[in-house]
């Protein structure tokens, strides 16, 4: 980058120049480069862009004073630099200088057009509503069934309650000096038949238009502390990993009077040992001997709910066939009924035999042998035909 150029330099004014010099070298050097005047002259074009800058500066007593002491590095345009883009945009120079003329600024239209960043409008503080606040929470699968009160502690910005948020202790706030409690600052320059208006934002009470005599010792004059609050939360039945719970009002809180923001739980529900959950629907194993599937039983069966229910296994039901029960899955989250438990049954077969187990497993495939061969099973299974 190039070295800037000093800016009184650029308008061709001396350091202790006037505001109405400095305005009078501005409006000369702005006619005679401004970009709609010289089409197509590059030269012309960057010239304006400085001297438009330059004049921001110049014509802002705080900024010129922050410029006089620290140079460019005291004015500050933000990563984007000098925003200049307003000035090359508006084509048309009547109303450029129709505008600037008719002191527009005077009743509040500034902001607008071509000299709304010369004549900087004081930025209202509107209330600003708090920031969101997202908190991670993990609840066991029965809890997102059946729905859970829990205590969870948020670290977050409160409102001082020493202070009241004004960040001032003992007599409190007083009338910012600088600006007469308006927060704004207007100055106002006749020059022939035009009069220029530009109303700033008071730099002393930042707009507020009350100043802190002395600061709160509990916010250190911030107006607002951070907190562990401790609150409870309710839990709906139905949730699932990613359900997002919005707590109005439990975010940080607002500025300028603004209202707290509000509190989003992330929900994740964690793995449970029994049950996989698929959607509404709840899936699980159950295993069972070999002798309960061909000669069929009843066994139990655990709920998501704490409960048990009772599954009759017929006789020679398969390894792997799902029972379902209805209204035993997970609740839908807006009351929509439940979904379904699938209950597999999953032959467990044994890995150690004694003596007498074996010798009466030898004696019934003997027996399946046999029948089989009397049935037609005799053949290889890829190549029975259906019997
Ligand atoms: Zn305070
Ligand atoms: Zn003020």
């Amino acid at each position: 980058m190039t070295e800037k150029k000093d800016y009184y330099e650029i308008l061709g004014v001396d350091r202790n120049a006037s505001q109405e010099e400095i305005k009078r070298a501005y409006r000369r050097l702005a006619k005679k480069y401004h970009p709609d005047l010289n089409k197509s002259d590059k030269d012309a074009e960057e010239r304006f862009k400085e001297i438009s800058e330059a004049y921001e500066v110049l014509s802002d007593p705080d900024k010129r004073a922050n410029y006089d002491r620290f140079g460019h590095a005291g004015v500050d345009f933000g990563p984007g630099g000098f925003d200049w883009s307003k000035f090359t945009r508006y084509s048309d120079i009547e109303d450029i200088f129709g505008d600037f003329f008719k002191d527009f600024f005077g009743f509040g239209g500034g902001g607008r057009g071509i000299f709304g960043d010369l004549f900087r409008v004081a930025e209202e503080r509107y209330p600003e509503r708090g920031r969101d606040i997202v908190y991670d929470l993990e609840i066991e699968l029965e809890d997102a069934a059946k729905g859970i009160e829990k205590e969870i502690e948020v670290r977050k910005e409160e409102i001082c309650p020493d202070c009241k948020g004004t960040g001032a202790s003992g007599s409190g706030l007083k009338t910012c000096p600088a600006c007469g409690g308006t927060g704004q600052v207007k100055h106002v320059q006749r020059r022939g038949f035009a009069q220029f208006v530009s109303i700033t934002t008071c730099s002393r009470c930042g707009g507020r238009g009350k100043v802190v005599e002395e600061p709160c010792s509990a916010c250190n004059g911030r107006g607002r502390i951070r907190v562990n609050r401790r609150l409870s939360v309710r839990i709906p039945p139905g949730v699932d990993t990613g359900s997002r719970l919005r707590i109005p009002g439990e975010g940080e809180a607002g500025e300028w009077g603004g209202p707290p923001g509000d509190l989003y739980l992330i929900i994740r529900v964690r793995e449970h040992e029994i049950f996989r959950r698929d959607g509404r629907d709840l899936y699980c194993d159950v295993p069972v001997r070999f002798a309960q599937v061909v000669l069929g039983a009843e066994v139990e069966v655990p709920t998501i709910y704490g409960d048990k229910v009772k599954l009759r296994i017929p006789p020679g039901t398969q390894s792997g066939t799902a029972f379902r029960f209805r209204n035993l899955g997970m609740p839908d989250l807006k009351g929509h009924g439940r979904g379904s438990l699938f209950a597999r049954v999953n032959v467990v077969i044994p890995k150690k035999l004694s003596k007498r187990q074996k010798e009466l497993l030898m004696e019934f495939d003997k027996e399946e042998r046999d029948s089989s061969a009397r049935d037609g099973y005799h053949q290889p299974f890829w190549r029975r035909r259906k019997i």
